[in-house]
């Protein structure tokens, strides 16, 4: 590959990390810009607030995560993580069924997020070419109109200097909130948006549970049946021996203020799942942290793979590209998976030609449109939710149901949707005629 210079990566979360890891390979230079300061040790940082919440990590991110740090998984281990059998240590009550509990041969690993990115960054100072600079925010773009290319940064450090920095690619992976839309809005250029108002609240807290009572499962999970119910709920083990409690609810149905000034705030608001399990063992349980809280008004699909001209040398990864519904645990998986064919073509490329951002998004849409679709699909249960509903919605959501209520009583159809729920399999293995078979029985007989 020709005239591989210098990259500049916005944001050291995790699609900004995973992508220097990939540009590695490709540029001499790969210089991560991060306007957080270094943390010494696996703690939730003010940039990336959403880590004192649940992080699970599906089969695809583990997958994809071994393939570009091979030794991480076990690392994880090492350092404490949850080694669990997934679909037999998972307790799961999701649309007013528990789902069949059975040794399905896969691992899930439980840690926080803190941990899991703490290690993503021991790993990354192997790679010699890669720096992280820390306290350091990237404030706009350079820009050459001329040659409608990203030539650069200006970046504020925590002392309030500004600087500028150049480069033969810019990429944005400083998360929702990022500068990019904004300004090529500014350029004259209309970015096409879908975008969905949840207004999901979630609250975690780290507990302690009571260590005298026996337990049959590593991480339990009471989903909402919507649209009645939609408050959710999550007690998972994580390292050092504790366990994280998340309680999500749609709508603004969670008054966070009250729950961070009662002192029961927490149990108060576990009272309110579908099912009285997680409430029963935070009884007993000792907190460790303050509950904390994460609104998510909105998710958003940034759609550039629409988009004409756009400027050479700018990528948008992750978050920035897309937010999605955390519910579903899928956000760091489809940053990895992005890491993934963003290295698969950057290897295809002999020169990388000017546009190969744009083959580059029109690959990202491909991994991104069926989980959106699939995420829609359930947030459209509640009918306050608000944006472009998909075609066929009351069938996909009618076919959906039967498959959840169906992983309750058939085996085999719950494998199969664990396996599309972890992004291994796309969505039409649960379209296979044994499964139509089956849905079109329990809907004619049930
Ligand atoms: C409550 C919650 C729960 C979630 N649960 C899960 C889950 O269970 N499983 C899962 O896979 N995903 C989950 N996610 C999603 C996941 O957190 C993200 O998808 C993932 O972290 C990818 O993020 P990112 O690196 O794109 O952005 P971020 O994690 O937001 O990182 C952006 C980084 O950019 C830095 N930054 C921002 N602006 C600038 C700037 N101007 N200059 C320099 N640096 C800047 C920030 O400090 C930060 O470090 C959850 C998200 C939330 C909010």
């Amino acid at each position: 590959m020709d005239e591989m210079q210098k990259v500049i990566i916005i944001g050291g979360g995790i699609a900004g990390k995973l992508a220097a890891r990939v540009l590695s390979e490709f540029y001499n230079e790969v210089i991560i810009l991060e306007r957080d300061h270094e943390t010494k040790r696996p703690i939730a940082r003010k940039g990336a607030p959403q880590g004192l919440h649940l992080h699970a990590l599906l089969f695809a991110g583990q997958y994809g995560l071994e393939e570009l740090f091979p030794g991480i998984t076990e690392d994880f281990y090492n350092s404490g993580a949850v080694r669990i059998n997934s679909t037999k240590e998972l307790a799961w009550f999701h649309h007013g069924v528990w789902k069949l509990r059975y040794d399905g041969n896969f691992t899930t690993t439980l840690q926080t997020r803190p941990q899991l990115e703490w290690k993503i960054t021991q790993y990354i100072k192997n790679f010699s070419n890669i720096t992280i600079h820390y306290n350091q925010t990237v404030k706009n773009f350079l820009y050459n109109p001329d040659e409608n290319r990203m030539t650069g940064v200006e970046i504020m450090d925590g002392s309030g200097r500004k600087t500028t920095l150049e480069a033969a690619l810019v990429v944005d992976a400083s998360g929702a909130g990022s500068l990019s839309s904004s300004w090529l809005k500014k350029q004259g250029l209309h970015i096409p948006e879908e975008k969905v108002k949840i207004d999901l609240t979630y609250v975690s807290q780290l507990v302690q549970l009571n260590e005298n009572q026996s337990r049959d499962w590593s991480i339990k999970m009471v989903y909402p049946n919507p649209p009645k119910e939609k408050i959710g709920g999550t007690l998972s083990k994580v390292e050092g021996n504790r366990h994280i409690v998340t309680i999500s609810g749609y709508h603004n149905v969670i008054n966070d203020q009250e729950v961070l000034k009662n002192h029961n705030g927490m149990l108060n608001l576990a009272r309110r799942l579908p099912k009285p399990d997680i409430y029963d063992e935070l009884r007993d349980a000792a907190p460790l942290t303050k509950p904390a809280i994460y609104r998510i008004p909105h998710i958003i699909w940034r759609r550039m793979d629409k988009v004409k001209k756009l400027p050479d040398g700018l990528l948008l990864l992750g978050d920035t590209l897309c937010r999605i519904d955390p519910v579903f645990g899928q956000g760091m998986s489809i940053a990895i998976l992005e890491a993934l064919a963003l290295r698969k073509l950057l290897r295809k490329q002999k020169t990388l030609g000017q546009k190969w951002t744009a083959v580059f998004y029109k690959h990202a849409a491909k991994i991104i449109a069926p989980i959106w679709n699939m995420v829609i699909t359930e947030d459209f249960r509640f009918p306050d939710t608000i944006g472009k509903k998909p075609m066929g919605l009351s069938l996909q959501q009618w076919y959906a149901k039967q498959i959840f209520l169906l992983s309750s009583q058939n085996q085999r159809i719950y494998h199969s949707f664990v396996k599309v729920m972890n992004l291994i399999q796309p969505m039409t293995i649960l379209m296979y005629p044994k499964i139509i078979g089956a849905v079109l029985k329990r809907a004619l007989f049930k």
